[in-house]
């Protein structure tokens, strides 16, 4: 009987793996094996280590990936995957295709600048210590990508097609619609990826993607994501709120330290800050985008401006582009991001990454944090066991550099920024479904935000609603 088996994201929010197989046996010999993302662990050294582990599929057994967004909690993996061997087609939407070919080096880099880092501190207990891929394998494996249009069905096998659906998550998203026929039977498997927030452009303010979650869905089977499944998105305008943390610290002499996802999150906040500028509700002080990543993906989003929310497109057209601002600078090489550490008066710096597990942004965070003028946004989820997590929630030091940086700074949280749905949001999406799935198996949660999402559904749609664990392989009848 063909499966599903849950090969990350299940109990917790990264690592998004799900494999399809139709074989019969789990050698993976017979049938056809697509993985439905191919994210990578982040957060905990428990979920990390398991970015180490192989697939209980060998990796050239697997036909295809079918990826549903550039998050390297997504995509993050798939260097790794070809290097063990993987040779098939990548399926993606053009925009994803592109922001991948800049998220994945990206990553290959951080990885062998961790490696290096704990060669030369000896702090690893593999010696040497090697990264999980390299920027080189990162750039190589970009050549197995395929281009698939929005509601285009891609024949994988005689018995596997699919095709994308809109999910509004960032640029490029979408959800996978699966149909497999087997014996004599077709079933609908839906695939979520990450659903994103429509029809709230004022509380999700910058948004950039215009619409979709698809509605009207129909399923026999679903793997939905469960993200927020325990807390509510505030529905306030948050812009007040962002200015007047803003002014405050700039009174103050301080600085603001943003940590932000490069994809979508950077551009989204860049939006709104100079709309805030520009309009004169915070002071025009300078702005710096340390992330030559973040950089490169605003590119690639004013390449794709036809997927702009009516409101992003105002902005645009009332401020200009987001790359040519008076004041804003892109920080490309790291001797100008060193610069930015001379910098004494007030300014903004964004970078990544956005959950300060890496990156630039750990040099502004061990430089600034101590200093109490300072002023620390947080405008993404922090995965539990993150530095940035460990932060938002107060600690009273964090170990950078394997050195314990005392947190003075004042720190606040913005929740308004996120790019998934909500409770009443996901509710309101799933009313609109044609039928009532057999089975949904909530993924890429913590577990008590999963479990309550479970309840929700059961108590208010009446469905049979399970939560996935990890490595579990369930029949798809
Ligand atoms: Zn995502």
């Amino acid at each position: 009987m063909p499966y599903i088996q849950f090969l990350g994201a299940a109990g917790t929010v990264t690592g998004s793996k799900h494999l399809i197989s139709t074989s019969q046996d789990s050698s993976g010999e017979q049938g056809f094996q697509a993985l439905i993302d191919c994210g990578l662990f982040q957060g905990q050294k428990e979920w990390r280590e398991r970015n180490w582990q192989d697939l209980p599929v060998p990796a050239h057994e697997i036909d295809a990936v079918i990826l549903t967004h550039a998050h390297l909690d997504h995509c993050g993996w798939i260097p790794r995957l070809v290097k063990q061997g993987f040779r098939g087609p990548i399926y993606a939407t053009a925009p994803t295709i592109d922001l991948c070919s800049v998220v994945l080096p990206d990553s290959g880099h951080l990885q062998e600048e961790d490696a290096a880092f704990y060669n030369k501190k000896g702090a690893s207990k593999h010696k040497p210590a090697l990264p999980l891929y390299t920027l080189a394998e990162a750039q190589e494996c970009q050549k197995y990508f395929k281009p698939v249009e929005i509601e285009t069905t891609i024949e994988l096998s005689p018995e596997l097609s699919f095709r994308f659906v809109r999910a509004a998550h960032i640029l490029g998203s979408c959800m996978a619609e699966v149909t497999l026929k087997t014996d004599g039977i077709s079933r609908r498997l839906l695939f979520t990826g990450d659903i994103g927030r429509v029809r709230n452009s004022e509380v999700a303010p910058g948004k950039v993607v215009h619409s979709g979650p698809q509605e009207g869905e129909i399923a026999d089977l679903m793997v939905m994501e469960s993200t927020y499944g325990n807390r509510q998105h505030p529905t306030n305008d948050p812009r007040p709120e962002l200015a007047q943390l803003i002014s405050g610290a700039v009174a103050r002499g301080g600085s603001i330290i943003v940590p932000a996802f490069a994809v979508e999150r950077t551009q989204k906040f860049i939006f709104i800050l100079k709309e805030l500028m520009e309009s004169g509700q915070i002071p025009r002080i300078p702005v710096f985008c340390d992330s030559p990543m973040g950089i490169k993906a605003i590119e690639i989003f004013l390449k794709y401006s036809d997927e702009y929310t009516p409101q992003a497109a105002d902005l645009i057209k009332k401020f200009g582009s987001p790359t040519a601002w008076p004041g804003f600078t892109f920080a490309q090489t790291p001797e100008q991001s060193k610069k930015i550490n001379d910098s004494h008066s007030p300014s903004i710096i964004i970078s990544s990454s956005g959950m300060a597990t890496g990156g630039r942004i750990l040099h502004h965070l061990a430089q600034r944090m101590p200093d109490p003028r300072n002023l620390i946004i947080f405008i993404g989820f922090q995965a539990p066991g993150t530095r940035g997590a460990m932060i938002k929630d107060g600690a009273s030091e964090v170990k950078i550099f394997g050195e314990m940086i005392p947190v003075r700074a004042q720190v606040a949280a913005i929740e308004q920024f996120s790019d998934h749905a909500d409770p009443p949001e996901l509710l309101e999406w799933l009313w609109t479904f044609k039928n009532r799935p057999g089975v949904t198996y909530l993924v890429h949660g913590e577990p008590p935000a999963s479990s309550q999402l479970r309840d929700l559904m059961t108590k208010e749609l009446g469905w049979n609603v399970q939560v996935a664990s990890y490595m579990e392989r369930v029949p798809v009848n």
